[in-house]
């Protein structure tokens, strides 16, 4: 990267930072560096055809124009480049001002808290790249009720599988079930594009139906090949209004001859219903009739710990976005760890999803938690890879084991 060329705006309202910044930037080679004492100062600069920042390093705490009503103006005028938020604020506070900056689609590199150094500067700067000449990735599509219909009634949904493996013992102890529809023109089609629509248009207990009798009839022949896994099945809340539920899974269950035990059923907490009785009564039945339960995305919903208290689940599933990059985030840190107490002190079995890296692996092996599922591991497969997958999965396992 020539550094000299790339235009970087520096806004702050204390000279004395400015100058500051000016400074360390000239050390790490930068030199097209402008400041603006106040955000009006520094969106005409952004205006410029000529001179508009690759770059903006951004104060949030400023007296007229503060940082969040700043990145709303970078908004309306699509500025493309790169951001870096700077304050003296505390570590959350700056946390939730880049995730702000992040829903809109800003490349933002960071936060540093002030006072800042010149390697931690140097440190962020170096995650900059010159944006790429590629087309914007397109909006995700959402299918329409007809299209959904077809899919369902026509076949083209296809289970996929993805492993949930123990941390201490390696061993795969079942997967997850994750549905994909496989579109004649547009590929492969994925599950927020649809079960929405689905969940929306009265389609959802058909959908999974089909998921679940293909989820068991492939554990059945798993089952045949030596592969004891446990099957994992999203169910949507919406699915919870029929009473006999529990009969439908149970003779689904015993005529592909897969024991309950084996079955689980994954809830979304975050779509449950306000009215619990139903649901009540449904999955208490499911579970006397020894299905297990698991709690699925916890921590994102509103009333995770209302669900605790009323449900019998075996299994709680940490969300994704709390486990990933919680070896290095104190706040992710706290919530897995709590998470994982209270699902260990309601004597459930903890999952972590969204194990994305070996330090992601390595943080929740240490913290105690008994499964791990995610990219790290594998990612989501079709039913004939996985007797591979798993051989060559117990395979490096056994090396680590030496
Ligand atoms: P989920 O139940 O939380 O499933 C996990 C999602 O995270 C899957 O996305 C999976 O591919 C993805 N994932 C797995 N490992 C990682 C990782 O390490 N990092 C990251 N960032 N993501 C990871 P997918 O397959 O796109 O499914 C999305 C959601 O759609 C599922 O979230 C589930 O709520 C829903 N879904 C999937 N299949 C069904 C189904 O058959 N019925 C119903 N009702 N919902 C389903
Ligand atoms: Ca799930
Ligand atoms: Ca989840």
């Amino acid at each position: 990267m020539n550094k000299s060329i790339v235009k970087i705006l520096v806004v702050d309202d204390d000279t004395f930072t400015l100058n500051l910044f000016n400074r360390m930037l000239a050390n790490l080679g930068f030199t097209t560096v402008f400041c603006a004492d106040n955000g009006q100062a520094a969106l005409e600069r952004v205006g410029s055809p000529t001179d508009s920042p690759d770059l903006i390093l951004l104060d949030i705490h400023m007296p007229e124009m503060d940082g969040i009503e700043f990145v709303r103006h970078l908004v309306r005028r699509r500025f493309a480049g790169g951001l870096i938020i700077i304050s003296g604020e505390d570590e959350r506070t700056l946390q939730a001002v880049e995730k702000l900056a992040r829903s809109h689609k800003f490349n933002v590199l960071g936060h540093l808290q002030k006072p800042v150094s010149q390697e931690r500067l140097a440190q962020m700067l170096a995650k900059w790249k010159p944006p790429t000449q590629e087309e914007p990735e397109a909006e995700k599509k959402i299918y329409g009720p007809d299209d959904v219909f077809l899919a369902i009634k026509g076949g083209e949904l296809v289970n996929y599988y993805q492993p949930k493996v123990g941390i201490s013992t390696r061993r795969v102890v079942g997967v997850e079930t994750l549905v994909r529809w496989l579109h004649r023109r547009n590929g492969m089609v994925f599950p927020d594009q649809f079960i929405g629509v689905a969940e929306a248009n009265g389609m959802i207990d058909d959908l999974t139906l089909i998921v679940l009798t293909g989820a068991l009839a492939q554990a059945k022949l798993w089952n045949e090949e030596g592969l004891k896994l446990n099957v994992a099945v999203n169910m949507s809340m919406k699915s919870f209004h029929s009473l006999v539920l529990p009969e439908l899974v149970e003779g689904l269950a015993a005529k592909a001859g897969v024991p309950p035990q084996m079955v689980e059923l994954e809830l979304t907490e975050s779509s449950l219903m306000e009215d619990v009785r139903a649901p009540l009564d449904i999955l208490t039945r499911l579970r006397l009739k020894r299905f297990r339960l698991s709690i699925d995305d916890f921590g994102t919903g509103h009333s995770s710990l209302a669900q605790l208290r009323d449900l019998p689940f075996d299994e709680l599933k940490v969300d994704k976005s709390f486990v990933h990059g919680a070896w290095n985030d104190e706040k992710l840190r706290a919530i897995c760890g709590s998470s994982l107490s209270l699902g260990k002190q309601l004597g459930m079995s903890v999952v972590a999803e969204g194990i994305e890296d070996k330090a992601d692996w390595d943080f929740m092996r240490e913290s105690g938690c008994d499964v791990a599922q995610g990219y790290y591991i594998a990612r989501p497969m079709p039913a004939n890879h996985l007797p591979g997958w798993i051989r060559s999965w117990e395979k490096s396992s056994e090396k680590v084991d030496k």
